[in-house]
């Protein structure tokens, strides 16, 4: 199974879920043209996508949904909250789906979970295929245990590491904008992804990928940092035990498993 991040950060964000046979795009939060290059990258082309998952209705998980929906005839898949505050325009097949209720597109399982997160109906994805789970968890407010469930047991997770605390509180974003990010409903730092990666790490996931890093407010080596620091304090080796990858921003990324 492949699993690829096309783009990732707080301007873009698609992801590629593929075994080979069925391939499934997570979010489409750039244009068609930029996707079309993307995929390009890795040999792939538009026409061979399955389906399109969508996490939630903001901008940068759904700049391009509806435009590559309609151009390949892509089925769309997404909670009733989102469908109801997307701005897409009219999308060829709609499926609506349900936080907890798994469903499959060709031969890979897909089951949504809800994430704490200011919009309609947001959710992350975790995808079964030969045994194995990936799974898909960024713009996530804070750790919650049932989030923790749903990324317990998987064997590659993509994780949100968004912000250095110090750096967004010091930053010049306005007030109101640094409260957002900060609430429980906006965005994980740095030092919560760090945490959340050692339990998993030591309940056995072997893959990190870290992404949806702030522009602003992050630099791919401090959350690489803040990561590896964490997990060698816990007794956790990367490179031995498991890897650890960071998602570029503007560029296709291959989780290091897969290198
Ligand atoms: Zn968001
Ligand atoms: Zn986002």
């Amino acid at each position: 199974m492949k699993f690829i991040s096309l783009i990732s950060g707080s301007s873009g964000n698609a992801t590629l879920i593929s075994d080979g046979g069925t391939n499934i795009l997570v979010d489409c939060g750039m244009s068609g043209k930029k996707l079309s290059e993307s995929l390009a990258a890795i040999d792939m082309h538009a026409d061979e996508l399955d389906a399109l998952l969508i996490t939630h209705e903001h901008i940068d998980h759904v700049r391009g949904a509806g435009v590559i929906a309609r151009r390949y005839n892509i089925p769309v898949y997404a909670t009733e909250g989102t469908f109801a505050s997307m701005e897409t325009g009219a999308i060829p097949e709609w499926n609506v789906i349900s936080p907890d209720a798994d469903f499959e597109i060709g031969s890979i399982g897909v089951m949504p979970f809800s994430i704490p997160h200011d919009a309609s109906q947001p959710v992350g994805y975790s995808f079964f295929s030969d045994d194995r789970k990936y799974t898909i968890a960024t713009d996530i407010g804070h750790m919650s245990g049932y989030v923790l469930n749903h990324l317990t047991g998987s064997d590659t997770i993509l994780l949100e590491s968004n912000h250095d605390i110090d750096m967004l509180r010091m930053g010049t974003y306005p007030f109101p904008l640094k409260q957002r990010i900060l609430s429980s409903t906006g965005h994980l730092s740095n030092d919560d992804a760090a945490e959340a990666l050692c339990r998993l790490a030591q309940s056995g996931t072997e893959h990190f990928m870290l992404g949806h890093l702030s522009k602003e407010n992050n630099t791919p080596q401090i959350a690489y940092m803040s990561a590896q620091n964490a997990l060698s304090e816990a007794g956790i080796n990367v490179g031995d035990d498991i890897t650890l990858t960071v998602a570029q921003r503007n560029a296709v990324t291959l989780c290091e498993a897969f290198v």
